[in-house]
């Protein structure tokens, strides 16, 4: 996709804070974040939403909760806890139309989810 910020990202096009990357996910800052540490986890494959995963998907699913967890020992979260949170389409927030996972963390976090 050539005109995805995430897409982006993932060529070099658009500079990053990058946290961790593999051959299939990228992990970097947010831009804006939203807690002390606030992490974006994206799949380096232009996938839209959730609902675009599909059974071809199943690998690179498992790697981005794998890099989820490595994100969390890198900003020594794993331990205290943080949230990880999907947006979906309009109603679930969501801006940006890659799949993206966010990592919250290095606070209390509100009890609500929204
Ligand atoms: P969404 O609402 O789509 O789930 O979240 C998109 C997130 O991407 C937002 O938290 C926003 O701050 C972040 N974001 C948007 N554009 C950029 C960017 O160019 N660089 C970085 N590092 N984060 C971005
Ligand atoms: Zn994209």
């Amino acid at each position: 996709m050539t005109d995805c910020i995430f897409c982006k990202i993932v060529k070099g096009e658009i500079p990053a804070s990058k946290v961790y990357e593999d051959d299939a996910i990228l992990a970097f800052d947010d831009i804006h974040p939203m807690a002390p540490v606030h992490v974006i986890l994206i799949t380096k494959e232009h996938i839209a939403t959730l609902m675009d995963v599909d059974k071809n998907h199943t690998d690179v699913m498992g790697r981005l909760i794998a890099a989820a967890q490595k994100v969390a020992q890198i900003k020594k979260v794993a331990a205290g806890g943080f949230r990880a949170v999907v947006n979906c389409n309009s109603d679930g927030g969501q801006v940006v139309f890659h799949l993206h996972m966010h990592l919250l963390g290095g606070r209390k976090l509100e009890d609500q989810l929204g």
